[in-house]
């Protein structure tokens, strides 16, 4: 029976998964509306700027020029103690701003209807539709789509518990900074150890005078600027500036869901990407959006916005990624969980040598990765006790 609707689909929030999901669904023939409450799409920017090719691989976006500001040749892991190890792998520093204007372009060519500036302020299920109560005014959709970051409101609403473990949110500070050649390298930063509990500090150059650098610390509130403040002074000390060299331009504050691991993902007319659904990175986000959004223009066409039709795209989804999210747990609960000492003995077990041959799907890395620390130094092994610590 034919019903009258505003769209077959609503997506909340102009994520990078959001947006995958509007144009994915419109691609498919699809009547899709965007909402974001930015008044710009773009603007203000999310802090999110650097990713690697192995990550945007995942999505088969192309990377263009029109966005990246900054290329760079890999990134450097970089033990408590100061052990390197070195990862060629194509990176880049993109214009957020940027980014989404391209992106913007896409979603008009794939006919979807975006409307910026409109805050949702509750979705309500009636019967077989929803209302979507906006700030400029009520839609009614038979599918709606929550991309709406990591403090999403809606899918909380719907009864979702879309992580498995929602308390281990990274909050971070992350702030784009101006220094005399300080965007110069061509390789990201990723510093682990107390410094930064639970996940990382970081150091991304963006070329010239410009850089970023960022906190994400696990299981110490959302209040993070104190290791941030230590950060910058530690950092002006590793690369021979003055306290008062490095300027702060910008800072910025959130959460990145990366050690939650998603869970639920779709209930009866619903579905929830990226951020909101604990799936983090620009990268992973786009391919976890793209596959929502054509799990959901299938469930359109069918007539048939059931949970049972949905839950094709949590099938998709941990088909390509279930094994990743849960390997990265386990990594970031090891680093959480070893001594600063605990994790120099593991880091130079890697340091200085050809790492080529780790390749492979995350089981199949984490396997060979044991068998490399075995094969190269067999007591840097004892080190992984760390896991069993309940703390
Ligand atoms: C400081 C920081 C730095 C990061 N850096 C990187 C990085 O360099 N590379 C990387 O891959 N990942 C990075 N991440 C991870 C990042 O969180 C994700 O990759 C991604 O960019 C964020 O996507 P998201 O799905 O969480 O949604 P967001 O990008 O947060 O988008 C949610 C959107 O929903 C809108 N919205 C929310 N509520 C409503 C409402 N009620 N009504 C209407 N609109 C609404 C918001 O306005 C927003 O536009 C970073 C995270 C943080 C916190």
């Amino acid at each position: 029976m034919k019903v009258n609707t505003d769209a077959d689909v609503v997506v909340i929030g102009a994520s990078p998964a959001g947006i995958m999901a509007a144009r994915n669904a419109a691609m498919q023939g699809a009547d899709v509306i965007l909402l974001d409450r930015k008044e710009n799409m773009g603007h203000p920017p999310h802090p999110a700027n650097t990713f690697f090719t192995f990550m945007m691989d995942r999505s088969g976006e192309p990377i263009l020029d029109t966005y990246v500001v900054n290329r760079l040749r890999g990134m450097k892991i970089i033990s408590p103690g100061g052990m390197v190890v070195d990862i060629e792998t194509p990176g880049f520093f993109i214009d957020r701003s940027m980014f989404d204007i391209h992106y913007r372009t896409e979603l008009v060519n794939a006919g979807v209807d975006i409307r910026p500036g409109t805050e949702v302020l509750s979705v309500i299920r009636a019967g077989k539709l929803f209302r979507i109560s906006t700030s400029d005014g009520v839609l009614v959709s038979r599918l709606v789509i929550a991309a709406d970051g990591i403090e999403s409101k809606t899918a909380a609403r719907m009864g979702l518990k879309t992580t498995r473990y929602p308390g281990d949110i990274a909050w971070a500070v992350e702030a784009e900074v101006r220094a005399p050649g300080i965007g110069e390298p061509d390789m990201f930063e990723y510093y682990i150890g107390k410094h930064s509990p639970g996940w990382k500090s970081t150091y991304s150059p963006a070329g010239g005078d410009l850089a970023t650098l960022g906190v994400y610390v696990r299981r110490h509130g959302r209040e993070v600027s104190d290791f941030f403040d230590r950060w910058v002074e530690r950092f002006a000390k590793l690369k021979g500036y003055g306290t008062n060299d490095i300027e702060i331009i910008a800072r910025y504050t959130g959460g990145d869901p990366i050690a939650t691991v998603p869970h639920q993902m779709v209930a009866d007319g619903f579905m929830v990407t990226g951020g909101a659904a604990g799936q983090s990175g620009i990268g992973y986000g786009m391919r976890a959006g793209q596959i929502c959004g054509e799990v959901a223009a299938e469930a359109v066409a069918a007539d048939d916005v059931s949970k049972k039709r949905l839950r094709e795209y949590p099938k998709r989804w941990r088909g390509e990624f279930a094994s990743e999210y849960w390997m990265g747990r386990i990594g970031l609960e090891l680093v959480r969980k070893m001594t600063d000492k605990e994790i120099d003995t593991v880091v130079s077990v890697f340091a200085g040598r050809d790492l080529s041959s780790l390749r492979g799907t995350p089981l199949v890395q984490g396997m060979k990765t044991g068998l490399f620390v075995a094969r190269h130094k067999p007591s840097a092994l004892w080190a992984y006790r760390a896991l069993l610590r309940r703390k």
